[in-house]
């Protein structure tokens, strides 16, 4: 384990949260030259299709303790008919939706929940305005732990209602996500219960990065030229950003990189604003609002590693109205098949743009990031 900020290294057998120094997340270091004695893409390919197929490069030490509902391992689908709709050919749809729980969530917290079992955690606790919460509360079910959820409380009641049936105690708290965190950090403080706040906890990341070995896997080890990614906290994106390093060190793939899109809502884009301002970290948002709950995050603690993979990968950051973001649900699902939640849709409306701009060009591939299913926000789209 090592800080990604200072580089402060901690032993990997125990329960971590930020870097006590600096405060900054911490990254999981594995031993590579290992790994690539141990196994090569060929030995992948006859495993499971879910995420614990690359478990060589994942946390959980002991495989047996891996919490698993079949999560991962995603279809990357060419969207020929909205390709055709929006004039593009090689435009591709991961589509997280499939994921136990319905959405990329499932990534991250099976992976932390089943971490922080095997080093011996016996309640968890999380701030979450959707989704997270859901994952968390299913992942500590079938564990059979207690879990205790911070929700803002003006929350859509389709995400408090996912958690109290899976069993998890949900506690509203006034203000947004922020003072949700607060809370949950509090508690957990008070009741010897583990915070699995994103990057707070260093494995959901680790959870996610499988995005990137999984497209990578998919296209037959060569990766896309643009990836669009919604972000809130930017684990994945993040996580992804660590896959392909890693993936270079195996000698899986060469040294191309994707170049990364940043999506966030004009209601809360703490990140674009960072970046149109070339800043190293980003403002706290005041007074965030967005339909997409999963980019509603006014603060992010990775927000200097999201900006250091669009810098280094010449990607970019935009903004879109929350007006494009509904409008592109119906698109999306109508040309797709795919219930799109609004996260996802915010994909196709930054696609669009940056198509429009010139900034995608016609012969490149693109994969838009849909993340969750579109069946949590129908509140959204009762007219
Ligand atoms: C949490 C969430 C996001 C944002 O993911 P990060 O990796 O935290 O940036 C996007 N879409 C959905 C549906 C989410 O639940």
């Amino acid at each position: 384990m090592e800080c990604s900020f200072c580089g402060k290294v901690y032993e990997p057998g125990k329960l971590h949260n930020l870097c006590s120094d600096c405060s900054k997340p911490l990254l999981a270091r594995y031993d590579l030259e290992m790994v690539r004695k141990t196994i090569t893409p060929n030995v992948i390919a006859s495993r499971k299709p879910n995420l614990w197929r690359y478990h060589e490069l994942l946390p959980v030490q002991d495989i047996q303790n891996k919490l698993c509902m079949g999560e991962g391992f995603t279809p990357l689908i060419h969207a020929e008919s909205l390709g055709r709709k929006v004039d593009f050919q090689y435009l591709f749809i991961k589509d997280e939706s499939q994921n136990p729980t319905g959405s990329f969530k499932a990534r991250g917290l099976t992976m932390a929940v089943s971490r922080a079992l095997e080093l011996g955690v016996k309640a968890l606790s999380i701030p979450s305005a959707g989704n997270a919460a859901g994952a968390m509360s299913a992942y500590a079910a079938m564990a059979g732990i207690p879990a205790h959820v911070f929700m803002p409380k003006d929350v859509p009641r389709t995400f408090i209602k996912e958690c109290q049936i899976l069993g998890a105690e949900v506690i509203l708290v006034e203000g947004r996500i922020s003072n949700a965190g607060k809370k949950s950090a509090e508690f957990s403080q008070a009741h010897n219960c583990f915070d699995v706040s994103t990057l707070k906890e260093p494995y959901r990341l680790e959870g996610k990065k499988t995005m990137g070995f999984e497209i990578a896997e998919q296209m037959e080890w060569t990766l896309p030229d643009v990836i669009i990614y919604p972000t809130g906290g930017g684990t994945g994106l993040v996580g992804m950003w660590k896959a392909f390093d890693e993936m270079e060190t195996l000698g899986w793939i060469g040294s191309k990189r994707p170049r990364m899109v940043v999506v966030q809502s004009q209601g809360c884009a703490p990140i674009v604003k960072a970046f149109l301002d070339k800043a190293k970290f980003a403002d706290f948002w005041q007074d965030p609002f967005t339909i997409a709950e999963g980019l509603c995050v006014p603060s992010a603690v990775g927000d200097f590693l999201i900006l250091n993979a669009l810098y280094e990968s010449n990607g970019i950051a935009i903004a879109v109205d929350d007006m494009d973001i509904r409008s592109c649900m119906y698109e999306f699902s109508q040309t797709t098949g795919i219930y799109a939640c609004p996260e996802g849709a915010a994909t196709l409306a930054a696609f669009k743009q940056l198509h429009s701009d010139g900034w995608i060009k016609p012969d490149e591939i693109v994969i838009l990031f849909q993340t969750g299913s579109g069946l949590k926000y129908t509140h959204l789209t009762n007219d």
